[in-house]
């Protein structure tokens, strides 16, 4: 069990009264709050250890340099990699599936090949993909859901054939909170002898992931929604394919050799990391690794999977209430509408009482045109939410039905 009233105290976003912030943050799926243990290394980064990394021989540059490659080495440890230069510092999720489209996918694909995805994809692991069937002639095909809003895993042979030359899929929808079996797929699409890429953005932060059990060639993650800062994310990569492939974005820093003419490459991990990268984030993202570690990622899944049961059976109260995703749900994201009340409204007045919940479309547009709806409401759980928060989130949203009605 977690120690909730002491994992609060580490969180001066909850306190009470600070006459700014929402006394209840339900949008965690979004982008989580930040410990005070990140905050701090952040700030002492910054105050006493900022300098340029791999490049200065002073004992400052190489202290920085020591701290980045320490988080790296965290982050390798906290999936299960093998190796620390399978981990390559990225901006977000976002950042690391367009670093494979653009610098795996769009060198290697040509017409005939096939790209396939699933209709549950964000839109990040959506718009690089079509972007790159269109640059390589190759195709976009797409796992459907089924009518319990579930992968559609009965036929894979309609989905892989021999020309399926990648696979990219999301691990956790941010939408509907299902869990899809990566593994089970990504067993399969290597029948075929398709390349794999994860989005893991939603499920880093929730649960013990293990890329060498998964056998995934890519994977990817963001360290804000995980307690870290913005800006800075994660692509593992297994090591042969990242040697095999040519840099993302070039520069500084990737580079072993330049002439006026031509340049050879850095080894890996940093032929994917030019330019000055986000150091003080990487650095706070390995003690985000640490706190969560800390605290066990089974008792993470498990505080989770209990709040989201119980505000599942207390939703039901709220009358007109059609939630998505009811059944098995213990994600920690619930998506929901209320007939006759738009989202947007429903979460504005729910701001005036503090509380902060999403709604839209979630980066998720074909799910919501599968819902035949333009938006939903989303509450999504973290480790510092209580029960508390959800009684009184479903107080206030009958207080304010009651207006509506
Ligand atoms: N994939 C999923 C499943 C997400 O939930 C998100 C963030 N909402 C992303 C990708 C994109 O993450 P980022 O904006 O940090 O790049």
């Amino acid at each position: 069990m977690l120690d909730i009233d002491s994992i609060r105290k580490d969180f001066p976003f909850l306190e009470a009264g600070n006459g700014k912030n929402p006394l209840v943050y339900f949008d965690n799926a979004s982008t989580t709050q930040k410990p005070i243990q990140v905050l701090n290394k952040l700030d002492q980064f910054y105050r006493e250890s900022n300098a340029n990394v791999h490049r200065g021989v002073y004992r400052l540059s190489q202290q920085a340099t020591e701290s980045y490659e320490n988080a790296r080495k965290k982050i390798a440890d906290f999936i299960n990699a093998k190796e620390e230069r399978s981990i390559i510092f990225t901006r977000g999720t976002t950042e690391s599936i367009n670093l494979v489209a653009y610098a795996w996918a769009q060198q290697q694909l040509k017409p005939g090949d096939e790209i396939l995805i699933t209709e549950m994809e964000h839109h990040s692991n959506l718009v690089p993909w079509q972007i790159t069937a269109k640059r390589t002639g190759a195709s976009l095909k797409y796992i459907p859901l089924n009518d319990n809003l579930e992968l559609d895993v009965t036929n894979l042979e309609n989905y892989f054939t021999p020309n399926t030359k990648i696979f990219a899929i999301i691990h956790k929808s941010n939408s509907l909170g299902k869990i899809n079996p990566v593994q089970q797929l990504i067993e399969y699409a290597k029948t075929v002898g398709a390349i794999t890429v994860v989005d893991g953005a939603q499920s880093v932060p929730h649960t013990a992931v293990d890329v060498q059990k998964l056998d995934c060639d890519f994977f990817a993650c963001s360290g804000h929604k995980m307690l870290g800062p913005t800006g800075i994310g994660i692509l593992y990569g297994k090591p042969e394919l990242l040697e095999s492939m040519e840099p993302f974005q070039s520069g500084g820093e990737m580079i072993d050799t330049v002439s006026m003419t031509e340049s050879t490459w850095n080894d890996i991990p940093w032929k994917f990391e030019a330019g000055t990268p986000s150091i003080a984030q990487a650095v706070g993202l390995g003690e985000a690794v640490d706190y969560l570690q800390n605290l066990n990622m089974q008792t993470v899944e498990d505080h989770i999977g209990e709040l989201t049961e119980y505000a599942l059976e207390n939703i039901q109260q709220i009358n007109g209430v059609k939630v998505y995703n009811q059944e098995n749900n213990r994600s920690g994201i619930i998506s929901f509408n209320v007939e006759g009340v738009h989202p947007h409204d429903l979460a504005q007045f729910l701001d005036q009482d503090e509380i902060a919940i999403r709604t839209g479309h979630h980066c998720t547009q074909p799910i919501m045109k599968k819902l035949g709806v333009s938006a939903t409401a989303r509450i999504s759980f973290y480790i510092y939410n209580t029960k508390d928060e959800i009684d009184k989130l479903f107080r206030c949203m009958k207080s304010t039905l009651n207006y509506f009605n």
